[in-house]
């Protein structure tokens, strides 16, 4: 696989560069115009301390791509084509002939820095499960006190703990702890308020508050201190009476009943899944299974509906609640039943088989992080994950957004430019991400109107993402255009890296919204679309597949689609349901670049006799005397081939044999590049050939010379990708 391209300043990549316009063009494209956005990807740009300067038209923002006068001191909007006068603010700086900064041409992405600061602190929760064994609790509470330092300044923190019952921690009060049955009957917001005495007017709410959540971190830390494994025994052949559901619900009703819009981050931390009380996903007994992906097909997973529905209901309270769930447990936890808690508000999902492990510790403390401090260890980057972000998008006449396929909710906010066919989450202008940082990136999708007479020349776009940056609401603006295919064509605009991973995320949109029934017609959709757009940007002689040949901006877009098909994304059937939410949330938030290698791993050799080159994801480059290096994202893995194992085994004098040694250690050195700056931290896995952990590779390898059936239009997942490609081309041509 080629390395795609870093992100432009903007942080955006479109998958058709050059924007279809003419009515033929739009019915054969195969797949929607869209881009993957990720707004706060460059910390490089311009910050202005200055009001924004708004359209009166359109209410777009002033950026280069506008027509100035400064003689007349007027501004024409490009997106509406209005003149708007300057404001008193820029006249000083006019007067002496100088351009605003805003429409600089090194502005098309800017950041405002308001002197409004947010309405309250943000708040962040640990709601934490003390039925944990006392080992996995006490590591845990080592990360929780070593994570509290990390929290932005002026933070308010808040505990909550749960086994069958929920305990929400008086910090510094007493009693120390409110109680709230776990099976807590006919589940109300009301009513669970009541019991924590947040009711009155918005200063007596103020008041209470602040018993439940602490500026100060030293209540926080003792409590957490003083915190013991939970005092409730299992039976015996039982699961331990986990309350999860009603924990989740009374941190939400905790924090809405403060503010209406109470800026606040939910962390749950999970040892295990939920038993009890509303939101179950199993029964106590151990005889009783967790639900598999077939068990709810086959409609034999009685709790995952009901599971489903109420932890949904609780986004309906507020938008401005963010929820992570980390997950320390061999076992499933019910991550796929709560996963619209973390996919709708821009939360992490991090599953781990223990909070013993650096895996947990490392990738909880990089995502509360905001800067590298040098005194926690083994924390070699951060997310900066910011609370309280909108996203709002104006787009020129003749360009309408149909919607939006990440982290974040449609805050339903109609608008002109807001076409009334959705993608994903659409139907608005504006989208709530109540969680963002540098690592999450947004597919928006786009209709352009074929009727314009003349057709345009270029189409303009303005971003604007809104977000609490350390106690201040920060506001970024970023504007850019794209030429229509009466400029470049559209063939030379093709970004077939951008083009899977859009497809990639429309695939698990489907797959999140009507799951099962329409697995079998997912894979048809695929093939369909690849199909027709090989016929369309293809050449070929009709009947003679030796002729099809495709262009250099699309040849690599077929073999993505194979890897895609035979990915976890879609292949889910062979992983656990919490998995497949796990892989799923992580694709819906990542890069293009990230995303590639998920779809499609990258694989590296060392070899003693020549320098490390990229091989193709094939059983034919399991070499013995080889070294391979596999980037699956989830995981990376070192594999020693059978010749290359014993000539570590037979621990050389690396002094004669630096060859031998250069090839060892490219790997580790790689995978240690890897490991410092990614999230969540991948599983590392060193193995030889026949191990049993060289599955890890070998299930990413191409099958050469093995083939499948029919399925789907094309063929079944154990075809070769030879057998695949040459389905496709004669469906093409025939
Ligand atoms: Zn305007």
């Amino acid at each position: 696989m080629n390395t795609p391209p870093d992100l432009d300043s903007d942080g955006v990549r479109f998958n058709w560069n050059s924007l279809p316009v003419t009515r033929s063009e739009l019915s054969n494209l195969a797949m929607p115009i869209g881009c993957l956005f990720t707004p706060l990807h460059n910390p490089d740009i311009p910050r202005l301390h200055t009001p924004l300067v708004l359209c009166t038209g359109c209410n777009a923002t002033l950026n280069p791509m506008c027509a100035i006068d400064l003689v007349r001191r007027l501004w024409r909007c490009c997106l509406c084509c209005l003149e708007n006068t300057f404001p008193l603010s820029h006249t000083s700086r006019l007067d002496v002939g100088a351009v605003p900064p805003e429409v600089q041409p090194g502005s098309s992405t800017v950041e405002y820095v308001l002197d409004r600061p947010p309405s309250c602190p943000p708040a962040y929760l640990y709601v934490i499960d003390t039925t944990l064994e006392l080992l996995e609790l006490a590591a845990l509470k080592r990360t929780v006190l070593e994570s509290v330092k990390l929290l932005p300044r002026g933070s308010l923190v808040g505990l909550v703990t749960y086994d069958k019952v929920v305990q929400v921690h008086q910090l510094g009060g007493f009693p120390a702890t409110v109680c709230i049955a776990g099976d807590i009957k006919g589940y109300d917001t009301g009513r669970i308020q009541r019991i924590l005495g947040i009711v009155g007017n918005r200063t007596r709410l103020w008041d209470h508050s602040q018993r439940y959540l602490s500026s100060t971190s030293e209540p926080f830390l003792s409590a957490v201190e003083r915190l013991q494994t939970s005092k409730w025994e299992s039976k015996i052949g039982e699961r331990p009476l986990r309350a999860t559901g009603t924990a989740l619900a009374v941190t939400t009703a905790l924090v809405s009943g403060i503010f209406r819009d109470f800026c606040a981050h939910v962390m749950l931390f999970s040892g295990g899944p939920a038993t009890y009380g509303p939101g179950t996903v199993v029964p106590p007994s151990k005889a009783s299974t967790l639900r598999s992906h077939s068990s709810i097909e086959k409609s034999d997973a009685k709790r995952y509906k009901s599971a489903y529905d109420f932890y949904a209901s609780l986004l309906e309270g507020s938008t401005s609640i963010s929820y992570s769930i980390f997950a320390g447990s061999y076992d499933q936890v019910g991550v796929y039943e709560m996963r619209r808690l973390c996919n709708d508000t821009g939360g992490a999902m991090v599953i781990n088989d223990s909070f013993t492990t650096e895996l947990f510790r490392q990738s909880f403390l990089a995502w509360i992080s905001h800067i590298i401090q040098e005194t926690i260890p083994g924390v070699s980057h951060v997310i900066s994950t910011h609370l309280d972000a909108t996203l709002e998008i104006f787009a020129s006449s003749g360009l309408k957004v149909t919607g939006i396929i990440g982290h974040c909710r449609s805050l339903k906010e109609p608008g002109s430019c807001v076409h009334d066919e959705q993608v994903g989450k659409g139907l608005t202008r504006r989208w709530k991400m109540a969680a963002i940082s540098p690592r999450h990136t947004y597919a928006v999708f786009f209709h352009v109107d074929s009727g314009h007479k003349p057709a345009p020349r270029e189409l303009h776009f303005q971003f604007k993402t809104t977000y609490m940056h350390l106690g201040k609401m920060r506001v970024r603006v970023t504007t850019f255009t794209r030429p229509t295919s009466n400029m470049v064509d559209l063939v030379h605009g093709f970004d077939q890296e951008a083009a899977i991973v859009l497809l990639a995320r429309l695939a698990v949109d489907r797959l999140e919204r009507s799951f099962y029934d329409t697995f079998a017609s997912l894979v048809q959709w695929l093939d369909a679309t690849t199909i027709k757009l090989c016929k369309t940007f293809g050449t070929y002689t009709r009947g003679h597949p030796e002729t099809f040949a495709l262009g250099p901006t699309f040849t690599l877009f077929p073999q993505f689609v194979y890897h895609l098909r035979r990915s976890p994304f879609l292949q889910v059937f062979n992983s656990s349901p919490d998995v497949t939410a796990f892989y799923h949330h992580t694709l819906l938030r990542a890069n293009a670049y990230d995303a590639c290698v998920m779809v499609q791993p990258s694989l590296v050799a060392y070899s003693a006799v020549a320098e490390p080159s990229p091989v193709v994801l094939d059983e034919t480059s399991l070499q013995p005397d080889q070294v391979l290096f596999l980037d699956a994202f989830f995981y990376v893995v070192i594999w020693y081939g059978s010749t290359a194992a014993q000539w570590r085994d037979a621990e050389l004098d690396m002094a004669d044999f630096s060859h031998v040694h250069r090839m060892f250690e490219g790997p580790k050195v790689e995978a240690a590049a890897l490991l410092a700056n990614r999230f969540p931290l991948p599983r590392y896995v060193m193995t030889d050939a026949g191990k049993s952990q060289a599955r890890f590779l070998t299930c990413k390898l191409n099958p050469s010379g093995r083939e499948g059936g029919i399925y789907g239009l094309v063929l079944t997942d154990g075809v070769s990708l030879y057998g695949y490609m040459r389905e496709v081309t004669r469906l093409v041509v025939g």
